[in-house]
């Protein structure tokens, strides 16, 4: 039997017909990405149910010598996910919410449970898990945990990193490691689990995890100002952080580009100032506490800003529809960039206080780099995070517009370094950056994280060419 059917057979024993995808037309959403950036093959998908699944498949690869590439809901956006040859192991069907508890504000879920289930199952246990991004319809808690995912709530919750508490993890011969624990206080040696969060499916393959849990809010407010501004919208944003503690859950920037392109691509969005401001920004209060008067908290903070200066005009949302209107407004951005055309994109931070100069800095750079072009940046402000994206200029033809990607990308990311920025904020670094995290970061950190990937995953089996390339591979 050649070499590729007789893996089928050897993973069909393990996993039964249905865990099993052979190549052709229903492998093909497991070989490449949602932007066509990348796509690659495999000689099999793998789907397994259970975690002694996992193991034995894996532990099958390694005795074969045949790489594994982990995958959740395939919603990267680095390449992270996209196989060249040997197997795809998807979670897809390791969707148990093996426990919730409420005393101790934990859930334990597999690590193919989709974010959007994880949220829900938390709000039916009256709790919340706070974790929020655009693609939390399809992207899986695993993925999460693999690229330390950020999103909407990282102002007040934290990044994923912050949000596990205990792991699952497939090693790369097959065992399994076990460090589900539910503990806030646990200092017994390294801290394990902090490997493989952000390790990009290169170091294991996470099964299951703890998951910290919250109380539901139970008030909220949420307004969008417009901004003379990036200079007074960050000067919002200190003084919403001083007035309003730790209400303050989101603060989220969008340039005047954004919201042009989300009102006239998506459908129901709109703009409700009544004129065009250069920045705005989306603000969110919540609070656990029945009642608390979060609509006063925000009108002093915005009145103040007003009398400052620094905010142009503001609504605040008088009814959660209104405040679901106001977030879709913010969420339809990078759909609305790929309906406009090419868009380069930089997903990347600097320290809060330097996010103005960044972004002010920046549009100069590439704009002098290529007349034309249309500077399109949003973001988490309130971490430093910008996603400094670059709409193609409108008569330019989009191949030749995304063949500068890489010359934009040093122009931006040369200036975020300057900064003491980081070119990777959330999105992880995947195929997409691995060439730029070698060329920035400092030998003596890329030589510590070899020595790590060869501690784990000795024969490069693990999701291998992904953040580093090892022995040339
Ligand atoms: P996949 O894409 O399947 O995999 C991502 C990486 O993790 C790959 O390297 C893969 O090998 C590895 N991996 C997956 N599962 C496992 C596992 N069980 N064990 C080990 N490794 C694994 N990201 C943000 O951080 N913040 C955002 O605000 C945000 N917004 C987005 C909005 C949209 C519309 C889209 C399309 C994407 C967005 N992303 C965002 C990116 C993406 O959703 C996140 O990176 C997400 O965490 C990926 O989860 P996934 O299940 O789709 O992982
Ligand atoms: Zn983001």
């Amino acid at each position: 039997m050649p070499l590729a059917d007789q893996l089928i057979a050897a993973l069909i024993d393990i996993l039964g017909p249905t865990g099993v995808i052979a190549p052709g037309p229903d492998m093909l959403p497991y070989l490449g990405e949602e932007r066509g950036l990348f796509t690659g093959d495999a000689l099999a998908v793998a789907r397994p149910a259970k975690v002694d699944e996992v193991a034995a498949t894996v532990r099958l690869c390694a005795q074969s010598g045949l790489p594994v590439f982990a995958q959740g809901g395939n919603t990267g956006l680095v390449g992270g996910g996209v196989p060249a040859g040997g197997v795809v192991l998807s979670t897809e069907r390791l969707t148990r919410i093996r426990e919730v508890d409420p005393l101790n504000l934990t859930m334990t879920v597999e690590a193919g449970v989709v974010l959007q289930a994880v949220q829900r199952a938390a709000d039916d246990a009256d709790c919340l898990f706070p974790l929020s991004l655009g693609a939390e319809g399809s992207c899986r808690i695993g993925g999460n945990i693999a690229t330390n995912a950020g999103g909407m709530g990282v102002l007040r919750y934290g990044n994923t990193r912050e949000l596990v508490l205990g792991l699952e993890v497939v090693l790369a011969d097959g065992t399994v490691w076990n460090g589900l624990r539910g503990l806030r206080k646990d200092n017994t040696g390294y801290d394990l689990k902090q490997l493989f969060i952000g390790s990009e499916g290169t170091l294991g393959v996470i099964t299951a995890a703890v998951l910290k849990l919250f109380p539901k809010p139970a008030a909220r407010a949420t307004a969008l100002a417009g901004c003379p501004d990036l200079d007074h919208l960050m000067a919002v944003f200190a003084r919403a952080r001083t007035l309003s503690g730790d209400t303050l859950t989101a603060f989220e920037m969008m340039s005047r580009l954004a919201v042009e392109l989300a009102v006239s691509h998506i459908p129901d969005v709109r703009d409700p100032l009544d004129s065009p401001y250069p920045f705005y920004a989306l603000i969110e209060l919540s609070s656990s506490r029945p009642g608390d008067p979060l609509d006063e908290l925000l009108e002093s903070v915005l009145g103040e800003a007003f009398e400052a200066g620094e905010v142009s005009d503001a609504v605040i949302a008088a009814s959660g529809p209104q405040a679901a209107a106001l977030w879709s407004l913010r969420e339809s951005i990078p759909e609305a960039q790929t309906r406009e055309g090419g868009s380069i994109k930089h997903d990347v931070s600097v320290p809060v206080s330097r996010v103005a100069h960044l972004v002010t800095r920046g549009v100069d750079l590439v704009t002098r780099a290529m007349p034309g072009i249309r500077p399109c940046p949003f973001g988490h402000v309130g971490d430093g995070n910008i996603h400094f994206n670059l709409t193609q200029p409108v008569d330019m033809d989009r191949t030749a517009f995304l063949a500068r990607w890489e010359d934009m990308n040093r122009v931006i990311h040369d200036l975020v370094v300057d900064l003491g920025g980081s070119i990777s904020a959330e999105h992880g670094i995947g195929r997409l950056k691995r060439d730029e995290l070698t060329h920035y970061a400092p030998p003596v950190a890329i030589d510590l994280m070899r020595g790590v990937k060869r501690a784990l995953d000795p024969n490069n089996i693990m999701n291998p060419g992904k953040i580093l390339r090892i022995d040339g591979a």
